[in-house]
């Protein structure tokens, strides 16, 4: 008797979590973002802006790193490392004001297009359900960032397939898949179809980028070399941050001609600070009117 007691609470806890998670997904009418990059920083660095943009327009955002970055530290690494950088990455998910900041459990420097991989992203925008999927270029310096790219383009199309990771109930429509930008020009250069300025923002993402102390303070200035050039004094040291980015994102001859597409060519005259994303052809293709849809800042244009 005591066993089917034992039973009957473990099958009412399974129907009770089941059913409170499918209620809050069903309830939540908000869109659905998720980004999904190699190391715990890389989104915050390529769409922090619009990521906290999004948030405090009511979307559902989430960060996922597919490695948990236990390479990137000339002086630490492993386990102690991981959960370093898990910690900061949950302090500037926090700061941007997203929803979650996700860390998988894969090794940093040693990430390959697997299909145990795989199926973690499909998993991801699935039970995400997600709307818009963000994701690396697979052409990259980096092949953390490389492979990454590559993952989640495997994943589009296959998060609607009910056979393939059926551990997951599948999404019933494609979400649109989008590129986070880089420099790189060969064998594309980057097609910049989406630009949303965030200089309303801007601070969010340096104070996010600042949560990552072991990288932008300790590890990025070691590799640079700049090391003996970072300020104890925490003001000093955001202001170098601030300094750096703002080189890295005033907006370029490119962004100012999609920012001009999407908010007129006024209000696009405004913007100092720009994030770029370009469409994937393997997930929805959305026509304009449903960009302007999905990224409310344009919709008053
Ligand atoms: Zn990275």
């Amino acid at each position: 008797m005591k066993k089917f007691t034992g039973l009957f609470i473990i099958i009412s806890i399974f129907l009770f979590t089941t059913s409170f998670s499918q209620g809050t997904s069903e309830e939540d009418d908000r869109i659905r973002v998720i980004a999904i990059f190699a190391h715990p920083d890389d989104g915050d660095a390529k769409m922090g802006g619009t990521a906290a943009l999004l948030a405090e327009m009511g979307y559902a955002v989430k960060f996922v790193s597919i490695t948990n970055g236990d390479a990137g530290h000339h002086k630490e690494g492993g386990g102690m490392l991981a959960k370093r950088r898990r910690a900061e990455a949950a302090e500037a998910g926090r700061r941007l004001g997203i929803d979650e900041y996700k860390v998988l459990d894969n090794h940093d420097g040693e990430l390959l297009p697997e299909l145990h991989i795989r199926q973690q992203v499909i998993r991801e925008i699935r039970s995400w359900n997600a709307d818009i999927v963000l994701g690396l270029r697979p052409n990259d310096y980096h092949p953390d960032h490389r492979y990454a790219g590559v993952l989640v383009q495997d994943a589009a199309y296959m998060v609607v397939v009910p056979n393939v990771t059926p551990d997951t109930p599948p999404l019933r429509k494609n979400p649109v898949f989008l590129y986070m930008a880089d420099g790189f020009q060969k064998p594309n250069p980057f097609s910049h179809d989406i630009v949303v300025g965030i200089d309303e923002t801007f601070e969010k993402k340096v104070n996010a980028f600042d949560a990552h102390e072991s990288q932008v303070y300790e590890w990025l200035p070691w590799v640079s070399g700049n090391l003996d050039k970072v300020p104890d004094d925490p003001e000093a040291r955001k202001d170098f941050l601030r300094k750096g980015f703002i080189g890295r994102m005033t907006v370029s001859d490119e962004q100012r001609a999609g920012l001009e597409k999407w908010y007129g060519k006024e209000q696009a005259a405004k913007f100092r600070y720009a994030e770029s994303f370009e469409i994937c052809e393997y997930g929805k293709q959305p026509t304009e009117k449903e960009i302007r849809e999905l990224f409310p800042m344009f919709r008053k244009n």
